[in-house]
């Protein structure tokens, strides 16, 4: 891994940071950004905002959480990031945040797994709610990880969202999904409740998503 790989990894990070605080996704200094390389993972520092990262807000661990290179402390859920990539070869960029609708959905620990919009049964299927757990503890990554060997994104009970994709760009655009999908969901239980997919309707989304794998 190149210093300039690293400079350009980081900036990334940077940029997509920037875009989940302009879309009202990371209020102040929550939630936290990592993209895998290599062996090791950039993640960004404890108590920083995601609107507002610089190259020195993030920082280069181990699969132990090891400081490689950078001087901030890394986020306190770095332990959770890891156990990802852990169980997923493919994910090579994971999003935590505490987007308002999706942790909506979180703290009254209902998962979105209503079939009502097709882009969301296509690249979610559903996302469920793993148990509460203090957050940055051990227990938070046991209840949450273990989901990840079936989703790309889960639910933190009474706390946010966390997604994982083969890139930034991909984990930022699932991101967007999702919370849309959370703010569809909650307006439509407004609205009276949305009609949903039938069976077969579902199937067949699903059926255009293995083909595209
Ligand atoms: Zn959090």
């Amino acid at each position: 891994m190149t210093l300039n790989e690293i400079s350009q990894a980081k900036n990334l990070i940077i940029k997509y940071g920037k875009k989940l605080g302009e879309k009202n996704m990371s209020p102040a200094t929550s939630g936290n950004i990592s993209v895998r390389m290599g062996e090791n993972v950039l993640i960004t520092g404890s108590g920083t905002c995601l609107e507002d990262l610089s190259e020195e807000d993030i920082v280069l661990i181990d699969k132990d959480a090891n400081i490689i290179e950078g001087t901030i402390k890394p986020s306190s859920e770095k332990n959770l990031h890891n156990a990802i990539y852990a169980i997923r070869p493919d994910i090579n960029a994971i999003i935590h945040c505490h987007a308002p609708y999706s942790s909506a959905f979180a703290v009254c620990r209902i998962p979105l797994s209503k079939p009502i919009i097709s882009e969301n049964v296509f690249y979610f299927g559903e996302i469920p709610v793993a148990d509460y757990a203090l957050p940055g503890s051990e227990k938070l990554v046991e209840n949450t990880a273990k989901f990840f060997a079936k989703h790309d994104a889960v639910l933190l009970a009474n706390h946010g969202i966390v997604i994982g994709a083969k890139d930034i760009k991909n984990a930022y655009y699932l991101m967007e999904t999702a919370e849309t999908y959370a703010q569809i969901c909650l307006n439509s239980m407004l609205l009276g409740g949305a009609k949903e997919l039938n069976k077969k309707e579902t199937e067949e989304i699903y059926a255009l998503r293995s083909a595209s794998k």
